[in-house]
């Protein structure tokens, strides 16, 4: 009997290429809300989940009327406006094939695990026509980190489907090694893929379960996921 299977996805990186719009609609929203241009100068973003990145603009100028919902609302609304004027946003190769794929297949169950606001999150899978594949997730305003995301993720996706999935067949996509390591902090399978900011290799290196190239040829993820936790030497 094939098990049931649990495929949580971040999204920059591994589903597809959003050319900066968030980061760049996140500094106009502070800049629209409270007049600080380039906001994001002075700190340092690389890694951080989005909260992470809110909370430490607000610290560092010292905004004591920060409101998350008024600025989640703000941000939803600007980074409508800065995808459409940002060329080259695009799904990653492979990505919608395998999303219609694995949604005819009875025993696949998708889940998000993102840095990205709830906001954020969905802006960008809506303007590229895949929001409907994902009906839960983990986003990068619930929690601390992306270790927390992952489990937040898990724990969402088995409370929305009413199903307890097997940690040898829950499988956490992501472009980073801060991904890998979340995944494996979780006892999920890891699965690297080298769309993103890491190459191949250096994405190896941090010794994910699989590594992958990109989301084609379907028939190499699909491998992938009908083996599980337990690679093949
Ligand atoms: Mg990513």
């Amino acid at each position: 009997m094939m098990m049931d299977k649990l495929i949580i996805f971040d999204i920059d990186g591994t589903l597809l290429d959003a050319k900066g719009a968030g980061r760049v609609a996140l500094s106009r929203t502070f800049e629209e809300l409270y007049g600080y241009r380039d906001a994001f100068e002075e700190v340092d973003l690389t890694g951080k989940i989005d909260i992470q990145v809110i909370r430490e603009v607000v610290g560092h100028h010292g905004i004591t009327d920060f409101n998350l919902e008024g600025f989640n609302a703000a941000y939803g609304r600007t980074l409508r406006q800065v995808m459409a004027k940002t060329p080259g946003i695009k799904l990653l190769k492979g990505v919608r094939e395998m999303l219609e794929c694995l949604t005819e297949e009875e025993h696949y169950f998708f889940s998000l695990a993102t840095g990205n606001t709830k906001v954020g999150a969905k802006g960008k899978l809506e303007f590229l026509s895949i929001g409907h594949f994902f009906k839960t997730g983990a986003y990068g305003d619930e929690a601390l980190d992306r270790k927390e995301l992952v489990g937040v993720a898990i724990d969402n996706a088995q409370r929305y489907y009413q199903k307890r999935f097997d940690k040898d067949h829950v499988f956490y996509l992501g472009d980073t090694p801060k991904d890998i390591e979340a995944a494996r902090h979780n006892a999920i399978v890891s699965v690297g893929i080298s769309t993103g900011g890491f190459d191949y290799e250096a994405l190896k290196g941090h010794g994910p379960d699989y590594t992958l190239k990109g989301l084609e040829p379907l028939e190499t993820v699909l491998e992938v996921f009908r083996r599980g936790g337990r690679p093949i030497e």
